[in-house]
């Protein structure tokens, strides 16, 4: 979502004519997108922020600008701790943050028509929702974020189609809940349909997903329609009953592993990604043991696994944080190490075989592609391969990436 909110900014700088540098030496201002998920998001934008406050006591013109959803839950408290800081836009307010940035060196922009729809990436991101209404006991998102509001599907499909005639040829349609897309009579399933038949478009991805609102629709969407990818990220959190309900996910593990099996019966390439937390409060070994178990039983093409933190607000933070941090490193050290060796299992059994992918970019004569699955395929090529299908048979497999000869 702040990739997303980033480009999107970027689309509307580039636009008023300003650009993108690569050191602060060179820059009038520092835009830093924050996330406030978990603690060591925070921490990170506050240890970044001293380094600029420094960089700001020898190059005194540069702004310091604070946005996302940090700034939306911490507001005017940044600029107490840094008084270097010279605007703050909250993750609420981000549609207009580009003008407002812009007036901080000169108050005429706002008469500027701007087209935000200039880049021509292969792959972009298209915002499809905001916010989220479901309130899992540790997550501050719907605090951060508000309230779940779909965005109209037309406008989604104008944005989706400029963008592909910008030279764009896969979408990656974005939302904290996506598949809970509802606007008038218009489901995630009936979006995707109307997204399909944009001509030129060659691939669509989504993130994220709900287990407790995967459709039958989605399901048979994705069986049915090339476009969509065979790549599902759907967050698990736990395998334990009794954590999945302290949490307030609304499903049981049995019902999770039911969705699973429903998608690979349907969809036998797919690959799911997840989710999980260790740590939560009241985690016992044994319900550690259980997401341990399904880690293994599940075999998930790739997952992130967090160490819980307490967030201000939410439900959770009222519960005793009772899992040592040692033991949060330990568990999130045991699922990770699991999921790499799986990931090396399956990018094993991929050796050999011709993959057929999307051509991102090329960087000194290197293409950057991406199975459907959305594993990263590297190979020598050329130019002209961008934005187009190729065939790559693998020769060298890494947990992240692929690498081989274009056929
Ligand atoms: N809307 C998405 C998740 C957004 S947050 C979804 O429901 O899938 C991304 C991930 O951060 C979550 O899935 C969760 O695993 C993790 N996370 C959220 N709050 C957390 C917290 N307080 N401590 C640790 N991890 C957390
Ligand atoms: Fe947070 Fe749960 Fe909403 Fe995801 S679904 S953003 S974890 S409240």
């Amino acid at each position: 979502m702040n990739v997303c909110d980033s480009d999107m900014l970027d689309s509307v700088f580039l636009a008023y004519g300003a650009s993108k540098v690569n050191n602060l030496s060179e820059a009038d201002v520092v835009i830093l997108n924050t996330c406030s998920v978990r603690v060591q998001s925070e921490q990170k934008a506050f240890s970044y922020l001293g380094r600029v406050k420094e960089f700001k006591q020898k190059k005194t013109c540069i702004k310091i600008v604070v946005i996302g959803c940090m700034a939306e839950r911490l507001g005017h408290n940044i600029k107490k701790r840094f008084n270097s800081v010279d605007l703050i836009i909250g993750a609420k307010d981000i549609d207009n943050a580009a003008l407002r940035i812009m007036n901080l060196f000169c108050t005429n922009y706002s008469a500027k028509k701007v087209n935000p729809e200039i880049k021509s990436e292969i792959v972009r991101y298209v915002t499809i929702m905001r916010g989220c209404d479901n309130y899992c006991s540790y997550c501050t998102v719907p605090f951060v974020r508000g309230r779940e509001i779909s965005i109209n599907y037309e406008t989604i499909v104008n944005k989706c189609s400029s963008m592909v005639k910008n030279g764009a040829r896969e979408i990656i349609l974005l939302g904290q809940n996506v598949n809970s897309y509802q606007y008038e009579d218009i489901n995630f399933a009936s979006l995707i349909k109307k997204i399909v038949t944009i001509e030129n478009l060659e691939r669509i991805r989504f993130i994220t997903n709900h287990p407790k609102d995967l459709s039958d629709d989605l399901v048979k969407i994705m069986a049915t329609e090339p476009k969509v990818c065979s790549h599902i990220h759907l967050p698990m959190q736990s395998a334990s009953d009794k954590i999945l309900k302290a949490m307030n996910r609304k499903y049981s593990y049995e019902h999770y592993l039911k969705l699973i099996k429903k998608l690979r019966t349907a969809v036998p390439s797919v690959s799911v990604t997840t989710d999980i937390i260790v740590g939560f409060p009241g985690e016992t070994n044994e319900d550690f043991e259980n997401t341990l178990k399904a880690v293994k039983t599940i075999r998930f093409g790739g997952l992130y696994v967090f160490r819980y933190s307490p967030r201000p607000n939410t439900t959770a933070a009222a519960m005793i944080d009772d899992v040592p941090f040692e033991e949060k490193k330990r568990r999130h050290a045991i699922i990770l190490k699991e999921s790499n060796k799986i990931s090396i299992e399956i990018v094993s059994e991929m050796l050999g075989s011709i993959q057929q992918v999307l051509v991102e970019e090329i960087k000194n004569g290197i293409i950057k592609a991406r199975t459907r699955t959305g594993r990263k395929v590297f190979a020598e090529g050329r130019k002209e391969y961008v934005g187009k299908h190729i065939n790559v048979n693998i020769k060298e497999a890494k947990i992240n990436s692929l690498f081989g000869d274009i056929v």
